[in-house]
């Protein structure tokens, strides 16, 4: 077990059978990150705070929505004066991630910083590649885990991709609301055909635009401005689709109310005209629907 900073430890499940060392150490607080229940290894009659993250040391697992959660558990200790003892089987990925995210959001350090300051501690630390990518993506979103942001929706929707063949049903909650079925002042889209409103403009996923032409090398650009455009909205999937999509890895998306075609989805992903690869991806042809904004202002 390693001082990482003032009340943070990071170790191993051995160090939990150490009841010596963790007295010495006056460690308070017990974070497990790990697929073993902690609890029977810990030392008897010795009270302790603990939290248990019960995940398997894999790139498909989730950490990114623990990352808050855990570090308000270390804080609590860190705060009271007492230490925290953060930990998974090896203590190299699992709670070298955790750790990682935790001196990011307090000291505002990006991925790339805080990791080294933790690997020049404990040198034999390795998030595995999915954490990686989600400490990155951490950063993206200012440490903060915000269920509505564009970054985690699509974060969200891979996740449910890597598990998508054994899937019986999308899960409900991941839908947005059928935004034809609800009143809004935010700005909308809808069918150019039949004017049937079918997203909101908060369910835009945005991506950083791909390398475009030379993406596709194997096409002619007559693009000679080297412009690059995305001609298609991508968005989380709404309520309207859920027909659509079950059962199948990807396939047309119709208008609800004409059933014209407005775009394409593909659990496995698709390349955006700009080069960029999104999985998954629900996408709109940007020459299929018109946006609307809410007048109501006078000018
Ligand atoms: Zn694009
Ligand atoms: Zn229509």
């Amino acid at each position: 077990m390693l001082l990482v900073d003032r009340g943070l430890f990071i170790g191993t499940a051995a160090d939990l059978n150490n009841p010596q060392a963790l007295a010495d150490a006056a460690v308070t607080h017990i974070l497990s990150v790990d697929s073993v229940d902690p609890g029977p290894l810990l030392p008897a009659n010795a009270a302790f705070c603990r939290k248990w993250v019960n995940v398997l040391d894999e790139a498909m697992s989730d950490l990114l929505s623990h990352m808050d959660d855990c570090f308000l558990f270390i804080q609590e200790a860190v705060e009271a004066g007492q230490a925290a003892l953060v930990h998974c089987q090896a203590g190299r990925s699992r709670s070298g991630t955790i750790v990682t995210a935790y001196l990011m959001k307090r000291y505002q350090l990006g991925f790339t910083e805080a990791y080294h300051r933790l690997k020049s501690i404990k040198q034999d630390v390795q998030a595995n590649s999915g954490f990686e990518e989600q400490l990155c993506l951490y950063e993206a979103m200012q440490c903060e885990v915000d269920t509505s942001s564009p970054l985690y929706k699509q974060y969200r929707l891979t996740k449910l991709t890597e598990k998508y063949p054994e899937l019986q049903q999308v899960p409900r909650e991941l839908f947005a609301v059928d935004p034809a079925l609800s009143n809004s002042s935010e700005v909308s889209y809808r069918c150019r055909k039949c004017r049937r409103t079918l997203f909101r403009d908060s369910s835009i996923l945005s991506h950083p635009v791909g390398e475009g032409a030379s993406a596709f090398s194997h096409k002619k650009s007559s693009n000679l401005t080297g412009e690059v455009q995305c001609t298609s909205y991508f968005i989380e999937p709404v309520q309207w689709m859920e027909q659509s999509l079950l059962g199948v890895m990807d396939g047309q998306l119709l208008c609800p109310k004409c059933k014209s075609k407005l775009g394409s989805f593909s659990w496995c992903g698709d390349q955006c005209s700009c080069g960029r690869w999104v999985t998954p991806a629900f996408q709109l042809h940007r020459n299929r629907v018109d946006e609307i904004r809410q007048m109501n202002m006078q000018k």
